[in-house]
């Protein structure tokens, strides 16, 4: 035995864990099957902007003892995310705000916007209790995405922000979606852009990949190094193995394949300073074939990281797109059908004596980067000790 630990994967859970692991006086290795470091995390250098080249990733915590453990290995900036609607060229401010209901009805008073929302809640309530026999006062049961939205936010902000960019996210009309979706849709009487109710926000300066680089110092990485397609003979090169690729991949998919939903980005370098104002825009009309455009520049101001503005910029289009095997495994699909598979791939983990199954694709589960990094740090806590 060369290591103590193989970890396979370079994403945040991997790289956390390769951390604590080297801290208690283990050796490790890292392997990865990417040309890169840092997984979904990974940002690229674009003439000066830090390109996400997985999707946009904004760091948004209320975990203090997170928060405090990955400052250590970056700095963060101010960065809020603020995103804007674009409807048909009306923009409107989100998360649903008093911005939004002054630019959707005039209304300046909280007391206004509160009327408003309540008159086109009614109308519609109204309606469907009668359309199923039920009186005015019997509690309403919204039974899909769409009469959840309007009966907690109203037809106009539903119409406008919410169907045309639900429907091309998840590609299904709003009628067929479950209700839990939009559970968490933030409405606020108070003029708050601020999209994240977090304690703590922020991009890591000098981006992503130089904050994983900081927690794999000292460590031996293996990039392009597919673990699968060797599995023997990096087994028999250390005493444990931790392992964060797809839990169905590991087990060659004997029985079946997890779903997931999938993102194609368009990226694109212009020549020109400034293409949007904003780090995202929300395209939330049905036509538009994006969901939205990420301007990347914007994460940290459009500066350099010596504080010089960027002549040019890079925006990603975003497109949702229905996922089949050998795609990007972007989001699990955490429904009924697909966690049930999930419990007998994790029996069969649980019997692989010599192997930990950690993050997102190893455990199937949506997390975010601050849950990621609370679960390796848990994780290695339990190992380790
Ligand atoms: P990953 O980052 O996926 O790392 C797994 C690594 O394992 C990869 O590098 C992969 O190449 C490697 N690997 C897999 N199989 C093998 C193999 N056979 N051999 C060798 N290596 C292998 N979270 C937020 O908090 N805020 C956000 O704004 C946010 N935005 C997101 C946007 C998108 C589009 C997506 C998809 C996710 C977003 N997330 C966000 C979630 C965030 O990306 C994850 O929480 C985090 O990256 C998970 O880290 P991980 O280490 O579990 O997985
Ligand atoms: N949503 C919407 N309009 C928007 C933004 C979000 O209707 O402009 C709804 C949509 O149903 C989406 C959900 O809110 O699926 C969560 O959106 P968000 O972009 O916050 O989540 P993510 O897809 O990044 O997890």
């Amino acid at each position: 035995m060369h290591y103590n630990y193989l970890v396979v994967g370079s994403g945040l859970y991997g790289a956390v864990f390769a951390h604590e692991a080297k801290k208690a006086g283990k050796s490790v290795l890292v392997i990865d099957k990417r040309p890169n470091i840092a997984g979904n995390v990974y940002t690229k250098q674009v003439e000066g902007i830090h390109v996400h080249e997985y999707g946009a990733h904004i760091f948004h915590t209320n975990n203090k003892k997170v928060w405090k453990y990955i400052t250590q290995f970056a700095e963060f900036n101010r960065f809020t995310n603020s995103p804007v609607a674009n409807y048909k060229g009306e923009l409107y401010s989100l998360p649903f705000n008093m911005y939004t209901f002054n630019k959707m009805w005039g209304v300046v008073t909280p007391q206004e916007a509160q009327a408003k929302i309540e008159e086109q809640k009614k109308d519609y309530i109204v309606k469907k209790q009668q359309e199923r026999g039920l009186s005015q006062d019997a509690p309403f049961e919204a039974q899909n995405l769409e009469e959840q939205a309007i009966s907690l936010i109203g037809t106009d902000i539903y119409e406008k922000l919410i169907k045309g960019y639900t429907e091309k996210q998840w590609g299904r009309p709003c009628t067929e979606l479950p209700s839990f979706i939009i559970k968490r849709l933030p409405v606020r009487l108070t003029f708050d852009n601020n999209y994240f109710n977090a304690l703590y926000q922020g991009i890591p300066i000098g981006g992503y990949t130089k904050m994983v680089a900081n927690l794999l110092d000292g460590i031996e990485v293996r990039l392009n190094t597919d673990y699968l397609k060797d599995k023997k003979t990096w087994d028999a090169l250390a005493e444990r193995v931790i392992y964060t690729g797809p839990i169905d991949a590991y087990f060659d998919f004997k029985l079946g394949a997890l779903e997931y939903r999938s993102v194609r980005f368009e990226n694109e370098l212009l020549d020109q300073p400034n293409f949007q104002g904003n780090a995202a825009v929300n395209y939330t009309d049905r036509e538009t074939p994006w969901t939205r455009i990420i301007e990347h520049k914007w994460f940290e101001f459009g500066k350099d990281e010596e504080g010089r503005d960027l002549p040019k910029t890079v925006i990603s289009r975003e497109y949702s797109s229905e996922w089949k095997p050998g795609d990007e495994p972007y989001y699990p699909v955490n429904d009924q059908k697909n966690s049930a598979l999930y419990q007998k791939y994790k029996e069969l983990a649980d019997q692989e004596k010599k192997v930990v199954f950690g993050g997102r694709l190893g455990e199937y589960r949506y997390y975010d980067m601050d849950m990621v990094i609370a679960s390796a740090l848990l994780g290695s806590e339990k190992e380790l000790s």
